[in-house]
């Protein structure tokens, strides 16, 4: 069964069915405009505004592509060598909590 988002945050883990590799943004490049957190699918939820970033967590990114065309800077890249080796604990507590914007 494919897991669904909330055992994806629960775990901590991307869904290994996922063939794209997941999305990175890179933040100096980046004018927190928000246009790709809210063209990400709810079902994947995988962009967060993070202090003063904007941040994809990698294990919620199936690699959809959704988000690249809305971002005006071009700003959003690959994550070709991407190796599950934990986001920070700090970005997990975005989508753990009630201000989740994808929820
Ligand atoms: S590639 Fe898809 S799942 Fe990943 S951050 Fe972009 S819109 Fe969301
Ligand atoms: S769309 Fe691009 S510029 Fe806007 S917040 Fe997302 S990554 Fe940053």
């Amino acid at each position: 069964m494919v897991p669904s988002r909330a055992q994806r945050i629960e775990l901590r883990e991307r869904n290994e069915k996922w063939l794209s590799p997941p999305l990175r943004i890179e933040m100096l490049e980046c004018i927190n405009c928000d246009a790709c957190l809210r063209a990400c699918p709810p079902q994947f939820g995988a962009i967060f505004n993070h202090g003063p970033d904007v941040v994809i967590i990698p294990e919620l990114c199936s690699g959809c592509d959704k988000c690249l065309p809305v971002c005006p800077v071009n700003c959003i890249y690959p994550f070709e060598d991407w190796v599950q080796t934990g986001s920070p604990d700090s970005w997990w507590q975005e989508p753990a909590g009630p201000n989740d914007p994808y929820l």
